[in-house]
């Protein structure tokens, strides 16, 4: 990695700047100005040029009990910026950098981050409830009146600025379109990376994605790049299906038009046993039991990405799983993000990976709340949202 000790650490003061509040759950997000505090040591000051907003910022946005509801919070996690200064013992980064700052953590030194069998970074993935990574609860963020607002998955990109540990920034090629990139800190690494690790798709398989947003036609792009023969795509939203084609969905199914069937059923008959691989990317738990039995017996593999509301327990019939199926859930596709972003980043530079057609719209960022309502309304893929516009 690119050392930068001969870059002169800025002491650095705090900044004001516009972020965009959730102060209740649920309640549209409040546009105030607040104060940024410096990086401390393996931080990183953000200057934010764009951000998207992710169904997790919505699921959160309304989760309102248990440990995980805290406000006043800055949501966002999905973003590129540039860094604006840097703590001590910063390493690999410097002013001016382009960088991805990314919900999943990524030490590189950890048992697990150095071997390729997962991304759970041991030393740091365990943890969700921290504001900043390694001082528990302190928070970089302070309102007018100077109470603390709380982080939301060591990112919080819906601010001007924000402070970012190093085991959560990945510096990426300034070729890549600042917006393109800002889909790769999430849903679209996600989905692209579920397929080709989590599951591993090889040509030829047959495809089943449960719930078509970003994520789910991105699981749908990366098993089309690994030569999928069939991909069904199952969403209650019709307008998703047209959207599919770009991605290389080659079938629909639409739950309310099964008559009496189950959708397992109809993929069952459409694929003669069932499905090779399927994907939950919804976040409830009744998908995630379709999506599950939709595959073949003896070999069927399930990946779970959705996330769902107060991590709700899960129900498989016990002789669906004993028949030779798997299944497994995963963050962030399986990506080790420093590892893995460079390569979907060249994957796009190489027009390979087809990012543009997951943007639907693009905001300015007084106008934050209009995403949330596209993107429950189903009229949105991925909104971005420019700061400076
Ligand atoms: P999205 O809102 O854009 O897409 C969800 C899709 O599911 C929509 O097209 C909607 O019509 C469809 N849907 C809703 N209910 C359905 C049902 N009953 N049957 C079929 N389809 C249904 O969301 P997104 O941003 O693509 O995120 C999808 C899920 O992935 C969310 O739960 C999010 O929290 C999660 N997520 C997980 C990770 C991870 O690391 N595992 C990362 C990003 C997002
Ligand atoms: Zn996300």
């Amino acid at each position: 990695m690119d050392k930068t000790s001969s870059f002169s650490i800025q002491k650095g003061k705090p900044i004001r700047c516009k972020a965009a509040l959730c102060r209740k759950a649920g309640e549209a997000l409040v546009m105030e100005e607040i104060q940024v505090d410096p990086p401390q040591a393996y931080e990183v000051r953000i200057k934010i040029i764009c951000t998207s907003l992710c169904h997790t910022d919505v699921t959160f946005w309304k989760l309102d009990s248990g440990p995980l509801a805290r406000f006043p919070r800055i949501l966002g996690h999905e973003s590129v910026g540039l860094v604006e200064s840097i703590g001590e013992h910063v390493d690999g980064f410097k002013q001016g950098d382009v960088v991805l700052p990314v919900f999943h953590p990524n030490c590189e030194e950890c048992k697990d981050c150095k071997s390729s069998k997962s991304n759970w970074c041991a030393r740091y993935a365990n943890d969700s409830i921290s504001n900043t990574r390694r001082y528990g609860m302190a928070s970089r963020f302070k309102d007018s009146t100077g109470e603390d607002i709380h982080h939301f998955l060591f990112v919080s990109s819906f601010s001007e600025y924000t402070v970012v540990d190093i085991a959560h920034l990945v510096k990426i090629s300034p070729d890549i379109p600042v917006q393109k990139a800002a889909l790769l800190s999430c849903g679209v690494s996600t989905g692209v990376g579920a397929a080709w690790k989590v599951a591993n798709v090889e040509e030829g398989s047959t495809v089943a994605v449960f719930g078509l947003g970003a994520v789910g036609l991105a699981v749908a792009e990366g098993a089309r790049l690994r030569g999928a023969a069939k991909i069904i795509g199952v969403d209650l939203n019709p307008d998703k299906f047209e959207l599919g084609k770009k991605f290389g969905f080659t079938d629909f199914v639409n739950p309310t038009l099964c008559g009496e069937k189950k959708v397992s059923e109809v993929i069952k008959e459409m694929t003669g046993g069932g499905v090779d691989y399927s994907f939950e990317c919804v976040g409830l738990p009744s998908i995630l039991s379709e999506a599950f039995i939709s595959t073949r017996t003896g070999s069927g593999k399930t990946v779970m990405l959705g996330m769902g509301k107060h991590a709700a327990p899960i129900s498989l019939g016990s002789f669906d799983l004993l028949s030779g199926r798997t299944i497994c859930g995963s963050l962030f596709g399986g990506l080790k993000s420093k590892l893995d972003i460079p390569v979907l980043v060249d994957h796009y530079l190489k027009k390979e990976l087809n990012l543009d057609s997951f943007i639907t719209h693009e905001l300015k960022f007084q106008e934050i709340n209009k995403a949330f309502e596209l993107l429950e309304e189903g009229k949105s893929l991925r909104c971005i949202i420019w700061m400076d516009k």
